[in-house]
C-alpha cells in the first residue's frame, strides 16, 4: 500500500455513502469504489415507497448544506422528492461510475494490513480504508406471529411495498404505530373499505402540519437563495432545541411534552383517547410527527385495535379477545433491526468480528471507529442519532472527521489508524454516564435501545456533537506504520 494514496471502499450508496464520495472527489481522491446492494442510489428513500411517506425532518434541513434545493414542495418532503434529490446529486457529482450496483458486501476482513472485501456475487477487492455507510434502518424487522405464513391475503413490510396490490375497496390491516404506520394511515383511509391499525404500544404524537410551499415561494427561493438558507437555519435551530429537550430535563422537554398531551386531549372520544394514551414520557420513543393521524382515526371505517395479536390465520388477524379481524391486505409496519451494523460481516484484527467485539454491548469511539478495526470508519453508526436532528447534518460532520483521518494517512503520518482501547473505554463510560438524564431511559421500549436496554444514541446536544467531532484527536488513535 502507498500510505499516500489509500484505496477506499464505501459500503452503501445512500445519503451518507454519496456524501463521502463527494468529499473524496473534492480531495482529489479517485481510487474508491462504492458497493451498493441494490440497483440504484438512495438508501432508505429507495426502499421505502409506502403511501404518505415523508421525512420527519423539514426539507430545508434534510438536504446537504452545500446542495440546497429551492424546489421542495412541502415542509416535510415527500419520499419520492427526496429520492429524486439524491439521484440528481449523484448525477451532478458524477458519482455513478464509482458505484458497483447489485453488489451486497458479504464479508470485509482485515487481512495482511488491508481490508479484503467480498460481495455476495463473489466479487473481491482490497482496500486500505473501509467506510461503512449502511445506515441503521435497512434490515426489515418481520414480526414472529403464530400463523403469519398462513395468511391468504396480500402481506408485505412497509419498506417493501407491493405496488401491484390493488388497495381500493380492500380491508387493510396495519401492524405497528411507529412513524411509518402513522404516516400511511391517512392515505390508506382514503382508499380502503376498512382500515384497522393494530397497536401494541401507543405513541406520543406532535401535531406539526405538513404545509405546502407555493409556486411563488419556490420561485422566490430560486431567485433569492438566502431565503432557503434562512429557512434551513430556522429549522436547524428548532431541531437543535429539540436535541436539547431529549437529553436534558427542563423547560424544552416540558414544552414539547405539553404539545403532545394537548394534541392527545384533542381526541374527544374518551375510549379512543384512553387507547391512544401512552404509559411513558413523550419523546422516550422517537417522537412521531403528524397532524392527520388522530383525525384519521376518527373517520368512519377506521379502527384502532389495542387487544394483543394472538395469531394470524388465512382470513385475517385473531386478537386475544377471540375476535377475528378479516383482512385482504396486511401491512407490517414493524420497523427495522436497527442494530445490524454489519456485525457479522466486518471482521477486524485477530479474526474478531464486530459482533464478537460488541458481545458485552455495542460501543464505539465517538460513533466513528472501533479498536481492533484499523481504518474502519462508520457513518451514522451506533451512537450517531442526535435527537431528531437531520441525519444529513450528522453525516456531514462525520464525513468531515473521516476526511481529516484520510488526509492524515495520505500525508504519510501512519498506514493505519484505529481508536485505542483506553480512549474508547473513556468515551463509552462518559456516554453511559450521560444516558441517565436522557428521555430515552425514562421507561419505554424503542429501536433506540440495544438488547441490554442501553440507548445507541448520542446523549449530549447537537452542539456538543459538532464541537467534539470538529477535529480528530490523533493521540486517541493507535497509529501503525508512522
Ligand atoms: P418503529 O418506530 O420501530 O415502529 C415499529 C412498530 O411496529 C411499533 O409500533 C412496534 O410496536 C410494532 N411492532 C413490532 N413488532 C411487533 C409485533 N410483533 N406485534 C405488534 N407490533 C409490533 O418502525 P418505523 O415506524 O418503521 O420507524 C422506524 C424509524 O424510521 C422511525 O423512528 C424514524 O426514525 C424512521 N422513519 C422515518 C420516517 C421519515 O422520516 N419519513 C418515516 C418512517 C420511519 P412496539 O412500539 O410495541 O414495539
Amino acid at each position: 500500500m502507498s500510505a499516500r494514496d489509500p484505496r477506499i471502499c464505501i459500503i452503501g450508496a445512500g445519503m451518507s455513502g454519496l456524501l463521502m464520495a463527494i468529499r473524496l472527489k473534492e480531495a482529489g481522491i479517485e481510487d474508491f469504489r462504492i458497493y451498493e446492494k441494490a440497483a440504484s442510489v438512495g438508501g432508505t428513500w429507495r426502499e421505502n415507497t409506502y403511501p404518505g411517506l415523508t421525512c420527519d425532518v423539514p426539507s430545508f434541513f434534510y438536504s446537504y448544506s452545500f446542495e440546497p434545493n429551492a424546489d421542495w414542495t412541502h415542509r416535510f418532503p415527500p419520499g419520492p422528492e427526496i429520492l429524486t434529490y439524491f439521484q440528481r446529486v449523484a448525477e451532478k457529482y458524477d458519482l455513478l461510475k464509482y458505484i458497483s450496483f447489485g453488489q451486497e458486501v458479504e464479508s470485509a476482513r482485515w487481512e495482511d494490513g488491508a481490508w479484503s472485501i467480498e460481495t455476495a456475487s463473489g466479487e473481491k477487492t482490497t482496500a486500505d480504508v473501509l467506510i461503512a455507510a449502511c445506515g441503521p434502518l435497512h434490515k426489515k424487522h418481520y414480526p414472529q406471529i403464530d400463523g403469519i405464513e398462513s395468511f391468504e391475503g396480500e402481506i408485505f413490510h412497509s419498506a417493501a411495498w407491493d405496488h401491484d396490490v390493488e388497495l381500493a375497496g380492500k380491508r387493510i390491516g396495519v401492524i405497528g404505530t411507529g412513524s411509518s404506520a402513522v404516516q400511511m394511515m391517512a392515505p390508506l383511509s382514503e382508499v380502503a373499505s376498512h382500515l384497522t391499525m393494530f397497536q401494541r404500544t401507543a405513541q406520543w404524537i406532535v401535531p406539526l402540519g405538513n404545509k405546502a410551499y407555493s409556486r411563488r415561494w419556490r420561485r422566490l427561493n430560486r431567485l433569492f437563495p438566502i431565503l432557503g438558507k434562512l429557512t434551513r437555519m430556522y429549522y436547524q435551530r428548532m431541531y437543535e432545541s429539540f436535541s436539547i429537550a431529549v437529553v436534558k430535563d427542563g423547560v424544552r422537554r416540558r414544552t414539547i411534552a405539553k404539545q403532545c398531551r394537548n394534541n392527545l386531549a384533542s381526541v374527544e372520544a374518551p375510549e379512543l383517547r384512553l387507547k391512544l394514551t401512552p404509559d411513558y414520557e413523550p419523546m422516550c420513543k422517537r417522537l412521531v410527527i403528524s397532524a392527520d393521524f388522530y383525525p384519521t382515526l376518527k373517520k368512519e371505517g377506521v379502527d384502532l385495535v389495542t387487544e394483543g395479536i394472538d395469531h394470524v390465520e388465512a382470513r385475517g388477524i385473531a386478537t386475544e379477545d377471540g375476535k377475528l379481524h378479516e383482512l385482504d391486505v396486511l401491512v407490517l409496519a414493524t420497523g427495522f433491526d436497527a442494530h445490524a451494523w454489519g456485525v457479522d460481516q466486518v471482521v477486524g484484527e485477530g479474526g474478531i468480528s464486530l459482533k464478537q467485539a460488541w458481545a458485552e454491548g455495542t460501543r464505539t469511539y465517538r460513533s466513528i471507529g472501533m479498536p481492533g478495526f484499523p481504518n474502519l470508519f462508520m457513518l451514522v453508526g451506533p451512537n450517531s442519532p442526535v435527537g431528531n436532528v437531520s441525519l444529513i447534518d450528522v453525516s456531514e460532520v462525520q464525513t468531515g472527521y473521516v476526511m481529516q483521518c484520510i488526509d492524515w494517512l495520505r500525508e504519510g503520518n501512519a498506514r493505519t489508524l484505529s481508536p485505542n482501547a483506553e480512549a474508547t473505554r473513556k468515551f463509552h463510560e462518559a456516554l453511559l454516564g450521560a444516558m441517565g438524564s436522557t428521555v430515552w431511559t425514562t421507561g419505554c421500549k424503542s429501536w433506540y435501545l440495544d438488547e441490554d436496554g442501553v440507548p445507541i444514541t448520542w446523549p449530549w446536544t447537537a452542539k456538543r456533537f459538532h464541537d467534539e467531532m470538529r477535529r480528530p484527536d490523533f493521540s486517541d488513535f493507535d497509529r501503525v506504520g508512522a
